[in-house]
């Protein structure tokens, strides 16, 4: 499945894809849009990056540590990463900083 069309088939397929939060390892819970739906992401299987509800949490809380760990767990879906420059284009380097704090290359 690459594509997927609501919500609901969005956190299927990305809970069926990953099975453990990208920030932890836990057990994953809840699916997150890599690219926040603020900012365009979509519910398509490669914005999806699947979270443990304590790593969710603490991601929109905008916490320093979940937020660069989720990062860490992010770098390890290049498509994904491929999937932000995608739809943000000039800006995902500053995004990926603020978001995850990823370092640009
Ligand atoms: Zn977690
Ligand atoms: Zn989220």
């Amino acid at each position: 499945m690459t594509a997927a069309t609501n919500e609901f088939t969005f956190s299927t397929a990305v809970f069926w894809q990953q099975r453990v939060c990208a920030g932890c390892g836990d057990p994953g819970s809840e699916a997150h849009h890599v690219v926040l739906r603020s900012h365009g992401g979509e519910h398509h299987i490669d914005c999806g990056l699947l979270l443990c509800n304590k790593c969710h949490r603490g991601f929109h809380d905008g916490q320093y540590d979940i937020q660069k760990d989720i990062g860490k767990g992010l770098l390890e879906w290049p498509e994904k990463v491929a999937y932000v420059h995608e739809v943000l284009g000039d800006r995902a380097d500053s995004y990926l900083l603020r978001y995850y704090r990823i370092e640009a290359p």
